[in-house]
């Protein structure tokens, strides 16, 4: 997927990485006991050790780190069995402790990869350069009184990862695809919910470009703590316009973080960037380096669930589906689930049209999930099994489709109380046929005279007459025979 911006001087790429923050799907904190519920009353969450009291000591959440390391074996990256939690300090009115305790040198999980399912069915792989445990801050809020700012601590310690890409992506596309895919394995994972409108996940987005093919690195630019997908590829596409812009009129590129304006679609500078060096890092003296035995990391690599890209391979080899519709099921585990479900003891593509086309279309059209379809996977099953044995037509089932989406009522029982019942009774249909060939002698002289195409016309008008309800064979059979004649 290429992506130019055109400049007066030539074309010019644009180079991506992602630093994704997700919250670690855990009952307690980072370093205390306290919950980390979404929504609660501001300040009800903030244990002692989360306000940074004086004296207070971090235990470390073990359930955390297994996370941590579940998330690294389900990105297929490296487990490093001794990591360093560090002092990241810095000063802000909602950072009590005046430092961040983060991991810097020594990560718990190195390289990975994330494998983007392209449009045209192929694949690409973007490098996952680390990932690391550390604690989020509280929310300073702004907003709620003219002239003082509020404080809520209940996200100061809440446990997250920070999953850093390599610029391995090159367009706003492929950034959201990214982030989809991530957020997916982490779903499937159990480690972060994902739900971005909460905040369990936001991105610091890096962009720089460079003259088409020339392979350079230039200076970047981070914007900081995008909350959506959209948002993430309007920061791209607003970011790189700008810096081609700023090129071309001999300007220069300087480091630093900026904010992303939703309301106007641009990104502005916030402060010059800071080296890591600014932030002081040193290993944090009250706690002890996190020790991983071979064993324990095995146990959590035994306890992993079959992951999308495994699913998928699994659907284009034992079901004979495309890469392209294998990809868009298992897109995210609710519907690789409900399709699993609609497709056994059916034909897989059946299955799989009926899943991407008519649920899909459903469920987008009246702005619900698959998780709260009115149509469940049992139901979707049944439906397919009147077709498979001829009691409907596919033609009607789509009626019957509609209305089990509209009132949740089962297909049999649709089929029942209307009458919807395929007619295969011989008789009653050749006397359809008989009565559309009797009326129409001029596209009966038309389909003897050699047009042959004209058969679907006559199958339509017996169709009609029958309401939909004809087996659709049966007529081309009969309609074959009368019409030969
Ligand atoms: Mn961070």
């Amino acid at each position: 997927m290429s992506y130019l911006i055109e400049g007066e001087s030539g074309d010019w790429d644009v180079v991506i990485g992602l630093e994704v923050h997700a919250q670690i799907t855990s009952q307690a904190k980072l370093f205390s006991g306290s919950a980390t519920a979404f929504g609660a009353g501001p300040n009800t969450q903030v244990s002692l050790v989360d306000a940074a009291m004086p004296g207070m000591l971090p235990v470390i959440n073990e359930y955390c780190v297994e996370q941590a390391v579940k998330t690294g074996l389900g990105l297929k990256a490296q487990i490093n069995r001794h990591s360093v939690f560090e002092r990241k300090n810095y000063f802000y009115a909602d950072l009590p402790q005046g430092y961040q305790i983060s991991q810097f040198a020594e990560p718990i999980v190195g390289e990975g990869i994330v494998v983007l399912d392209m449009p045209d069915g192929t694949t690409r792989e973007i490098g996952i350069e680390r990932l690391h445990m550390e604690q989020d801050a509280g929310k300073s809020m702004h907003d709620q009184d003219p002239k003082r700012s509020f404080i809520d601590l209940n996200r100061s310690g809440v446990a997250l990862m920070e999953i850093v890409s390599k610029p391995d992506l090159r367009s706003p596309e492929e950034a959201g695809m990214y982030v989809r895919k991530l957020r997916s394995i982490l779903r499937y994972l159990g480690t972060c919910d994902g739900n971005m409108e909460e905040g369990s996940m936001r991105a610091d987005v890096n962009v720089s470009v460079r003259p088409a093919g020339s392979g350079e690195l230039r200076t970047r630019t981070e914007t900081k703590n995008v909350n959506s997908v959209r948002f993430i590829m309007q920061v791209i596409e607003h970011e790189s316009a700008r810096q081609v812009q700023a090129y071309e009129s001999d300007e220069e590129i300087v480091q630093e973080t900026r904010l992303f304006d939703a309301a106007r679609g641009e990104t502005r500078s916030m402060r010059s960037k800071e080296f890591a060096h600014d932030y002081r890092y040193f290993p944090d003296p009250d706690l002890l380096p996190v020790v991983l035995s071979e064993d324990e990391v095995e146990a959590i690599r035994a306890s992993l669930p079959e992951l999308p890209d495994d699913i998928k391979q699994r659907f284009i080899d034992t079901m004979g589906l495309t890469a392209y519709d294998a990809g868009v099921l298992v897109a995210d585990k609710e519907t690789a689930n409900y399709f699993e479900q609609v497709a056994k003891g059916h034909d897989a593509k059946i299955a799989a049209n009926w899943v991407t086309g008519n649920l899909f279309g459903a469920l987008n059209k009246a702005g619900r999930s698959i998780a709260d379809s009115p149509v469940t996977a049992d139901a979707l099953s049944e439906l397919l099994d009147l077709m498979a044995d001829d009691t409907i037509s596919g033609r009607i089932a789509k009626d019957v489709f509609e209305e089990m989406f509209e009132t949740g009522r089962g297909a049999k029982q649709i089929v029942e109380d209307k009458g919807l019942e395929q007619i295969t009774d011989t008789g009653a249909i050749e006397a359809a046929v008989d009565a559309v060939v009797t009326d129409n002698p001029d596209q009966v002289a038309d389909f003897r005279g050699g047009n042959e195409k004209a058969i679907g016309w006559f199958v339509g008008q017996v169709m009609k007459a029958t309401e939909g309800k004809a087996n659709p064979k049966l007529v081309n059979e009969l309609l074959r025979k009368k019409l030969a004649k």
